[in-house]
């Protein structure tokens, strides 16, 4: 599995807590803005795999040393050696760390850095004769690092690579292909084909692992997708694309939080479409959601940036409007009745128009917000009994 995407996934916040606001933009799409998995498109991840290959290549090094300090290996062959693994290391750190790599069809360079570690390995055999039958396991540790991302096709075509370069390389040496450096010392030929046996089944089960891996991949795609369109079904109404009820009195609590903290005055109003019944009955059911989109359309292009709405029942919506006091709520929400109430009708005869009814209340200061919501309520009623139409103040 991608680690930091798996990470990232987990660090995520839900999106009403990072939300803009409702009405910057269409509050559905918003959630499928979210951030990409990996942030950094997956930079972290290749720097600390390639460094974990510096770490292999280090320990590759400190062995032909501990041989060459047994008098296995020349100390100018472990110089060599140790040289051109810095060389491949440091090439690569630089790649990583200024993005160069990012210019490739795959910017792991994956199959480039086991490529020239196939070169050092080369190197060796080369030079240190007495060590080739030793140094077949490195190899292995350099194909193991082709799992992370190479299918089996290509981990096979990188073991017929490295099996032809330390060919090649033995049968350039002074000892040539079919040389006994030391007594009892496998032949070249021999250990090429030991080398090219194993390296067949490495590239078989590196290739099982990146199958695995892949599929792992696209299942936590998927789980990701399924994740997000949760978040989105648990947080918007799905006709008006508002928030659901839920939400909307999760904002209202943490704005009365806010306005107690602060000393702020805070209003809030219950708007509810008047006669709606009856419309559904004239006109149908598709019609009646027409006209919730439309309110949905007049309350997201009248209200403010700071002011929130969601979708409290049928055709009923709740509206927080923070640092609002009482005189400069009543404009806003005269514009907003007044909107709706010249706002046409898709699909429906143009001189059709549906009127609202608003209840609107001050929170008082230490008071729950269930009982703010109860009195705008009250004033929706009111209002609905004084003839619809109309915004009605809720005192006390
Ligand atoms: P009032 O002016 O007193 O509010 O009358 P009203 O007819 O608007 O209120 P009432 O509560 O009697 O009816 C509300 C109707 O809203 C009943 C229900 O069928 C309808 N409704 C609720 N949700 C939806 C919806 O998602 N789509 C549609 N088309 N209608 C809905
Ligand atoms: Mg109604
Ligand atoms: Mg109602």
């Amino acid at each position: 599995m991608d680690l930091t995407r798996w990470l990232s996934t987990r660090r995520r916040t839900p999106p009403h807590d990072s939300h803009p606001g409702p009405w910057s933009s269409s509050q559905a799409t918003s959630v499928e803005r979210l951030p990409t998995p990996t942030r950094d498109g997956g930079q972290g991840l290749r720097l600390f795999r390639h460094l974990l290959g510096a770490f292999a290549s280090l320990l590759v090094v400190a062995i032909v040393y501990l041989y060459a300090a047994a008098g296995r290996v020349d100390f100018a062959v472990a110089h060599g050696f140790a040289l051109l693994a810095a060389l491949g290391v440091l090439v690569f750190t630089v790649c990583i760390a200024t993005g160069f790599n990012r210019r490739f069809a795959d910017p792991s360079l994956t199959g480039a850095q086991m490529m020239t570690s196939g070169l050092a390995l080369a190197y060796l055999a080369y030079a240190a004769s007495d060590f080739r039958s030793l140094q077949l396991p490195f190899y292995m540790v350099a194909l193991l690092f082709g799992a992370f991302r190479l299918s089996i096709r290509q981990q096979l075509a990188i073991s017929v690579y490295f099996v032809a370069s330390f060919a090649a390389a033995m049968a350039a040496s002074g000892t040539g292909m079919q040389g006994m450096p030391r007594q009892g010392a496998p032949s070249g030929w021999l250990l090429t084909v030991h080398l090219a046996l194993l390296l067949v089944l490495m590239s078989l089960i590196g290739g099982y692992v990146n199958s695995v891996r892949a599929r792992l991949r696209t299942t936590n795609g998927k789980l990701q997708q399924a994740l997000e369109k949760i978040e989105r079904i648990a947080t918007y109404d799905e006709l008006t694309g508002l928030y659901n009820r839920r939400i909307i009195h999760q904002m209202a609590a943490k704005e009365t939080k806010r306005a107690q903290r602060n000393g702020s005055s805070l209003c809030v109003a219950m708007l509810d479409a008047d006669h709606f019944k009856r419309f559904n009955d004239q006109y149908g059911h598709a019609a009646g959601d027409e006209v919730l989109r439309m309110l949905s359309r007049c309350l997201q292009g009248t209200l403010r940036e700071s002011e929130y709405v969601g979708r409290y029942g049928g055709e009923e919506f709740l509206i927080v409007l923070p640092e609002t006091t009482p005189e400069r709520a009543q404009a806003p929400l005269q514009r907003l009745r007044q909107a709706i109430g010249s706002a046409p009708i898709e699909g429906l005869p143009g001189d059709v128009r549906v009127t609202v009814s608003i209840g609107v209340t001050e929170h008082h200061r230490g008071e729950d917000i269930q009982a703010t919501i109860k009195r705008a309520d009250a004033a929706l009623y009111q209002a609905k009994h004084e003839g619809r139409d109309r915004v009605v103040w809720a005192k006390g």
